[in-house]
């Protein structure tokens, strides 16, 4: 039986990519702002409907930067969750911040904003949510409470790219009263003070490794583009200590081409995730992602979470028998991040229950584009015990 993972990299045909870099053979122009990342500059503020876009080298350096100079008081905390991927906590921590972690909205897995406010003290500086799965964060509530306290937030949108979220015309949030004509769609970029991609290969956009730093403000990304340079304003000018993080032609070229087939690769992401939900919506013991109504999702990940009881197997069980079948499914998020050798002794991941509970129920099952129907089935045949 053919092995089948749980994400698989989208690629051009190499007849495109090879086009793509053709001209930087030609130029031998290969990183420091050449023409393929400033061409992926321009069609990525078009795309993703924003004014200020950075791109970096990776999404975890997008995180760092814009942390790192958003003009925070330094050690103040930082509110997130433990539901993410530790790079989103590692930036805080490695920034000089002190992250406090919020419970999760146990359908969305995205921070509880019945919880945020009650961990606000004197000392928070910042908000940094995780828009996980592309389930879009209460981001209305978010922001009221970011008004409230005059403090910042910061999306980290890695699973969120091309996203959006419909608003009523008055710019008030969707509501189930809304009139679903009189809705404008905006874009999941405009989030927040900034928001950081991650363009990693096994994103839905990817530049083999890559991330952006978006923000409404231009200035501010502009200021992340000398950030990224060693701060480096020009030859004789270097205002800032900062890192290497820039995005090279080879990575750009690569992310010109996905983006030219990434609305057929959302589409078809689409269709995997319909079966899957068709298929797997009456049984016994799994519960599906939530769809949100006004959301444009990417349809990024496809995570279910099983009830042992009424499963019969618990998470753990049902992962071991899609290995042997060669199904790579992925404990995604699992363990949370207060659980990491690195964070155990200083956090106590029982302080976040539903996100606990949470990680250990959750299994995501592969999802990308070009998943066949054949290889869909044998998953979904193993989950049901079909096979
Ligand atoms: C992928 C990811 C990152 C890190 O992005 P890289 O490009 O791999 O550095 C950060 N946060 C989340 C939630 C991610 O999924």
């Amino acid at each position: 039986m053919d092995k089948i993972w749980v994400t698989r990299s989208s690629m051009p045909q190499l007849t495109e990519y090879i086009e793509e870099i053709a001209p930087i053979f030609e130029s031998h122009w290969l990183s420091n702002a050449g023409a393929k990342h400033e061409e992926l500059t321009l069609q990525l503020k078009k795309y993703l409907g924003i004014k200020g876009l950075s791109l970096v080298v990776n999404g975890h350096e997008a995180l760092e930067l814009a942390l790192q100079n958003l003009n925070l008081p330094k050690g103040g905390e930082i509110i997130t969750t433990p539901y993410t991927f530790h790079s989103t906590t590692h930036a805080i921590v490695r920034s000089g911040f002190t992250p406090v972690f919020c419970d999760i909205d146990p359908d969305t897995c995205t921070i509880n904003t019945n919880q945020l406010e009650t961990l606000i003290t004197p000392k928070t500086v910042a908000i940094v949510p995780v828009h996980v799965y592309g389930n879009i964060c209460n981001n209305a509530e978010i922001q009221a409470i970011a008004d409230r306290y005059g403090i910042k937030v910061l999306y980290d949108a890695a699973h969120a790219f091309g996203e959006k979220i419909a608003y009523e015309i008055s710019g008030r949030p969707i509501t189930n009263q809304s009139n679903e004509k009189n809705v404008i769609w905006k874009s999941v970029a405009e989030l927040g003070d900034v928001s950081c991609f991650s363009f990693h290969a096994t994103k839905v956009f990817h530049t083999i490794e890559g991330g952006a730093v978006c923000c409404k403000d231009s200035n501010f990304t502009d200021k992340i583009a000398v950030l990224r340079d060693f701060g480096i304003v020009n030859p004789d000018t270097v205002t800032d200590i900062s890192p290497n993080a820039k995005m090279n032609e080879f990575s750009a070229a690569m992310g010109l081409c996905n983006l030219r087939h990434l609305a057929e690769e959302i589409s078809k992401r689409k269709c995997v995730d319909n079966r899957y939900r068709k298929s797997l919506i009456d049984v016994n013991g799994i519960r599906l992602n939530p769809i949100q109504k006004h959301v444009q999702s990417n349809y990024a990940y496809f995570p279910i979470f099983i009830e042992k009881e009424k499963y019969g197997e618990s998470r753990d069980e049902l992962f071991k028998r899609l290995y042997s079948l060669n199904i790579f499914a992925r404990k995604y998020f699992y363990p949370l991040v207060t659980d990491l050798d690195c964070y155990k002794n200083d956090y106590d991941s029982e302080a976040t229950p539903i996100a606990k509970r949470i990680s250990q129920e959750v299994l995501t099952i592969p999802m990308y584009a070009d998943l066949s129907e054949e290889d869909q089935h044998r998953v979904i045949s193993a989950i049901r015990r079909d096979i």
